[in-house]
C-alpha cells in the first residue's frame, strides 16, 4: 500500500515510518520539522519505499498519484511545545486535520488520526474508558492541544458519516522510547536525561499525580491493528500499568544509578491528577494489549539516551 504519515518525522511518526516500510509499503512522510527532526528519518532517505516532503499540513497538501492510507500524526504532543506554539497546534489540529481529511476523501483511501488521552483533560473518571466525554478547560494553556484533538476527532466523524470517509480514531496515552526529544519537557525524558547528567530531578507539585506509560513499539503494533480493523469509533492504546510521577522519579534514579536529588517545583495549570486507559476495547476488537514492561522499555530508552548526550557532550566539545 502507498501511506501519507503527516507528522513522519516525529517521535511515533517516524517509528510508524519504520514500521510500514519493514512490511512493504511505500511511505510519503510529510513534516514541517517543528517539533519533528530530520534525524530520526535520516536512515530512510535514499530507501525506494521512502519519500520525504518538508511542508505544513496546515496549509494544503499535494500529493501526486494513488494514496492507500493517510495517517495523521503531525502536532506538537508535549505541554512544553504547546506553551511555545500554542497558535500552530491549534492550526495543525484543526487545519490539518482537514486537509488531511480532504487528502484521504480526493483519493478514496482509508484515514487514521492520531488523537490523545487529553480529550478526556483532568478526567473525573478513572479509568479512562473510550465513551467518557472528558473534563477539559478550553481557555488553559492545554486546552489549544485538548480542544484542537477533540475538534480532530469531530471533525473525522463528520468525515466518516458525511463524505462516507474509511475513518479510525486511536486515542494514545503516554508513550515513551527512543527518538523522543531530550528537551521535549516532558516528565520521562527530563527525568532520564536530569539523573544521567547529575541534575536535579524535576517532580512538578507533590509528584502523586498518575501517568500510565506505554512503550512506542506496543502503541505501533496497536495502531497498525485498528488501521486494519473496520472500528470508526475512538480506540485507547496506552499501557494500563499506572505509577505516580514520584515512583517514575525514583524508578529512573535506581535505573540509571545516578546520585540525583529529587526537587519539586510548582505544578502546571491544569495538569491532570490522574490518567490510566481502559483498553477493555482494544483487547477485544484488535486482540492487543501491551508486551514491554516499563523495566524493558525503560532500559531499551536509556540506551538511545545515553547516546545522544554523549554525541552532544562531544559536539559542545568539538565546538
Ligand atoms: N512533570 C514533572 N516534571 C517534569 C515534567 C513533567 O513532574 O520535569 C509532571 C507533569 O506535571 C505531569 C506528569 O509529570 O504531572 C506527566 O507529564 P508529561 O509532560 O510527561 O505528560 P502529560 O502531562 O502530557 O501526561
Amino acid at each position: 500500500m502507498r501511506m501519507v504519515i503527516t507528522g513522519g518525522a516525529g517521535f511515533i511518526g517516524s517509528h510508524l515510518c519504520d514500521y510500514l516500510i519493514e512490511k512493504g509499503h511505500d511511505v510519503i512522510c510529510v513534516d514541517n520539522l517543528l517539533t519533528g527532526k530530520a534525524e530520526n528519518i535520516a536512515h530512510l532517505i535514499g530507501n525506494s519505499q521512502f519519500r520525504f516532503i518538508k511542508h505544513n499540513v496546515s496549509d494544503y497538501i499535494y500529493v501526486d498519484g494513488n494514496v492507500d492510507c493517510v495517517l495523521h500524526f503531525a502536532s506538537p504532543a508535549s505541554p512544553f511545545d504547546y506553551l511555545e506554539f500554542p497558535i500552530q497546534t491549534l492550526k495543525v489540529g484543526s487545519l490539518g486535520t482537514l486537509n488531511s481529511l480532504g487528502l484521504a476523501k480526493a483519493k478514496k483511501s482509508r484515514f487514521l488520526l492520531a488523537s490523545t488521552s487529553e480529550v478526556y483533560g483532568d478526567p473525573q473518571v478513572h479509568p479512562q474508558r473510550e465513551d467518557y466525554w472528558g473534563h477539559v478547560n478550553p481557555v488553559g494553556p492545554r486546552g489549544v492541544y485538548d480542544e484542537a484533538k477533540r475538534f480532530a476527532e469531530a471533525m473525522t466523524m463528520a468525515y466518516h458519516r458525511y463524505h462516507h470517509v474509511d475513518t479510525r480514531i486511536v486515542r494514545i496515552f503516554n508513550t515513551y522510547g527512543p527518538r523522543m526529544r531530550i528537551k521535549d519537557g516532558r516528565s520521562l525524558p527530563n527525568f532520564m536525561c536530569q539523573a544521567l547528567n547529575g541534575e536535579d530531578i524535576t517532580v512538578f507539585g507533590n509528584g502523586s499525580q498518575t501517568r500510565s506509560f506505554c512503550y512506542v513499539s506496543d502503541l505501533v503494533d496497536g495502531i497498525c491493528r485498528l488501521l486494519l480493523s473496520n472500528e470508526h469509533e475512538p480506540v485507547n492504546i496506552g499501557n494500563p500499568s499506572e505509577i505516580t510521577i514520584l515512583q517514575l522519579a525514583k524508578e529512573m534514579l535506581a535505573l540509571t544509578g545516578s546520585k540525583s536529588k529529587i526537587v519539586y517545583k510548582s505544578l502546571p495549570e491544569d495538569d491532570p491528577k490522574i490518567r490510566k486507559p481502559d483498553i477493555t476495547k482494544a483487547k477485544k476488537i484488535l486482540d492487543w494489549e501491551p508486551k514491554v514492561s516499563r523495566e524493558e522499555g525503560l532500559r531499551k530508552t536509556l540506551g538511545y539516551f545515553k547516546t545522544v548526550l554523549h554525541s552532544a557532550t562531544e559536539c559542545k566539545s568539538d565546538a
